[in-house]
């Protein structure tokens, strides 16, 4: 369980709802088959959005994108510690790569830290929101499925943070790219996935990272042990379109590119869920009696089955509104 000075109040009723809750997480992978697809077995998929930025994805794991630059290369999420090793030569292959220097972490789970451990030993610079170095440097076990993760080694955890918004310099940048292209980041507060979710924002490329605060393919998981719910998802939909315009190439953690038109369309989606959990939590209904209403029918075609995510997501209103928590 976890137990930390900032998420102390929440901490008795998550207990009580871990109790009740008995479902695995579902398996995220679906589509991402079909994303991955474009490498051969085992060699990681490629695709460029600029001169200097792209996608790579190893076959199983999450986006991440690399931008590379003439001191090295920039990463927005660095997969798991099993790809990290073959993360680092595709890197490395990249047209103008070369040996990371910078890493992003959007937020704390494994598919995305799993590269810290190498970039903090080689003395390199990670970046990630407060709270995500928080969570990285405790242990985390799951509610609902009992799944444990250990802390960070010290070495591995971010070496630079922040709070609310950041720019890296012009000694980061390709040459002959105007000074306006400094690269933006931000922290997303509305705790659309977890409470230390980051963007990182390309503007001269137009390119926007976004981690798992999105999700690219099928219902997310809804990580209320650390912060994220319901309210959040619709909360960082509606901020990141913001910052994006439509011509925006928006990155998620997992999927495809995505663009203004599908952060709309996602932000109605899941605001339409919201309202109809928040009628129910209203009504005193409970997380098993919100699955049954099936409050995501509608989507259920396009997305997948809906009930994982329904669980997650009322009890995610559970312990983000009640006045306990
Ligand atoms: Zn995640």
């Amino acid at each position: 369980m976890v137990t930390r000075d900032v998420h102390t109040r929440r901490y008795i009723l998550k207990t009580a709802i871990g109790g009740a809750a008995g479902i695995v997480l579902g398996n995220p992978a679906r589509g991402l088959a079909a994303f991955a697809a474009q490498g051969a077995p085992g060699s990681p998929a490629i695709q460029q959005l600029s001169d200097d930025l792209f996608i790579v994805t190893l076959p199983g794991e999450a986006n991440v994108l690399a931008h590379t630059t003439r001191g090295g290369v920039l990463l927005v999420d660095g997969a798991s510690a099993a790809a990290s090793e073959a993360l680092m030569k595709a890197v490395t292959a990249l047209p103008g790569g070369g040996p990371v220097h910078t890493l992003f972490n959007t937020h704390w789970h494994p598919e995305q830290t799993g590269s810290n451990e190498a970039i903090g030993k080689a003395g390199k610079t990670i970046i990630a929101q407060e709270n995500t170095k928080l969570w990285l440097s405790t242990d985390v076990t799951w509610s609902w499925n009992q799944k444990r993760f250990k802390r960070l080694p010290k070495v591995a955890q971010p070496n630079k943070t922040f709070y609310t918004t950041g720019k890296l310099e012009p000694k980061e940048r390709r040459e002959g790219v105007p000074v306006d292209s400094v690269l933006q980041y931000g922290y997303i507060p509305d705790a659309a996935h977890t409470d230390g979710d980051l963007y990182v924002y390309f503007p001269q490329q137009n390119v926007l990272a976004v981690g798992d605060a999105v999700s690219g393919q099928g219902w997310p998981v809804v990580d209320w042990q650390t912060g994220g719910w319901i309210g959040g998802i619709v909360g960082g939909l509606q901020r990141l379109q913001t910052i994006a315009n439509a011509e925006t190439k928006i990155v998620p953690g997992r999927g495809p590119v995505l663009t203004l038109a599908d952060l709309k369309k996602q932000a109605t989606m899941y605001g339409t869920i919201y309202d109809r959990l928040s009628t129910m939590l209203n009504k005193g209904r409970g997380p098993t009696e919100a699955v049954e209403a099936k409050p995501t029918k509608e989507f259920d075609a396009e997305m997948g089955n809906g009930d994982e995510f329904v669980r997650r997501s009322f009890e995610s209103l559970w312990a983000y509104l009640s006045p306990d928590a």
